[in-house]
């Protein structure tokens, strides 16, 4: 078999910390190029952020087109002296591969590079269908250069998606242990409070919007936004800062704010959850308190790949290996995947999350094969 703990560790030597790739692209775009891919290279900038290196390799013409989907950047290392090796060494000890990226996710992508070239090796070098990569150098950061450009980008360029596997560490505790198949969607935003500011002495005079503030919180966060579905979890509105911007001890303060984020499920769009908590402000609020919530733009919509032949396949391929039936899972924060949902239905599966972002993060050798094998199953029954 081709080997991941090779293709990984040369991806970790690269320390690709965003916005930098430190020569990560290349090690793929290089063994892509010699299996046959098409392998093409886009560099995409906006105003205010720095220019990313992203990556799209891809074989065969014909449907169905499976796309393997990742992120070579990696979060900073840390502090680097209290790492049991370097954090970009990769070296192996006692079974396990360490560096930064190991699980999160040069070790996924190794795997989907590794299952893939094997795949074309016992089948006369091309797939029935199509396979790609669509890599990016942009996800742990603001994500506005990566993947979402580049699958635009691919679809004025005619490119179609018919299924995506996101090799983001998606196991909890063991690998085989979970599936994603959804995120909730992300909603922030600011509660303003209208008071009128006047001397602690003179309260009559003065309308003061702490305790008016307070009511408002207490009563948005009590009432359930709703009681889960059948995939998700409920819905969660979450105050996270509270403030008046007074420094002083004999002034009522003018105005207060409050700083809210929203995880919301499929029973919403983000224009119903918009108008459902609005309404709720309105009925709190009564005559009396005057106040408005200022919404921030928000990319991360709620999805969910429904469980189907696609879901199927891959928790076939999971048992065949692990002997063990992952959950179907949308727990977690926010992923690529949120962005790729909008052009095909896409699952998370990688390695074992646990280390991820850590001193001494690091995927199991031994976990690495099995991936390599589950992703191989994977495209044994996709081009069936
Ligand atoms: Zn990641």
């Amino acid at each position: 078999m081709a080997d991941a703990l090779s293709i990984a560790r040369d991806l970790i030597r690269c320390p690709s910390v965003t916005p930098a790739d430190a020569g990560a692209l290349g090690v793929l775009a290089s063994l892509l190029k010699d299996a046959g891919f098409e392998v093409q290279r886009v560099t995409f900038s906006e105003p205010g952020t720095a220019d990313i290196d992203n990556l799209y390799a891809r074989i065969g013409t014909a449907a169905p087109h499976i796309t393997f989907a990742g992120h070579t950047d990696v979060v900073p290392p840390g502090d680097e002296s209290a790492w049991s090796t370097g954090a970009f060494s990769g070296d192996v000890k006692d079974g396990y591969l360490y560096g930064r990226g190991a699980v999160d996710m040069k070790g996924g992508i190794a795997c989907g590079v590794a299952a893939v070239l094997d795949y074309l090796r016992d089948h006369g070098g091309t797939p029935k269908g199509s396979i790609s990569f669509l890599i990016t150098g942009d996800e742990e950061a603001v994500s506005v250069n990566g993947t979402v450009k580049l699958l635009k980008w691919a679809a004025e360029r005619g490119e179609t998606f018919d299924h995506c596997v996101l090799g983001e560490p998606s196991n909890q505790e063991v690998i085989g242990d979970c599936i994603k198949v959804g995120r909730r969607g992300s909603q922030s935003g600011t509660l303003h409070v209208e008071g009128r500011q006047g001397h602690v002495a003179y309260p009559h005079r003065a309308s003061n919007p702490v305790p008016d503030i307070s009511r408002l919180i207490v009563a948005l966060s009590d009432d359930p936004l709703d009681q889960g579905s059948a995939q998700f979890q409920p819905s969660n509105l979450e105050f996270t800062s509270v403030d008046v911007g007074n420094a002083a001890g004999n002034v009522i303060p003018g105005k207060a704010w409050a700083k809210f984020n929203i995880r919301y499920n499929d029973c919403h769009t983000q224009d119903s959850l918009r108008v459902l908590v609005e309404e709720r402000l309105k009925t709190a609020c009564g005559n009396r308190i005057r106040a408005h919530i200022d919404w921030e733009p928000s990319n991360s919509n709620v999805f969910l790949t429904r469980p189907g032949p696609f879901t199927d396949l891959a928790v076939a391929a999971i048992e065949e290996v692990t002997g063990r039936k992952p959950e179907l899972s949308t727990t977690g924060g926010t992923s690529d995947a949120r962005f790729i949902s909008s052009y095909c239905p896409v699952i998370e599966f990688g390695l074992v999350g646990q280390t991820m972002h850590q001193i001494d993060e690091r995927a199991s050798v031994s976990d690495m094969e099995k991936l390599t094998r589950i992703y191989r199953g994977v495209l044994n029954r996709y081009f069936e």
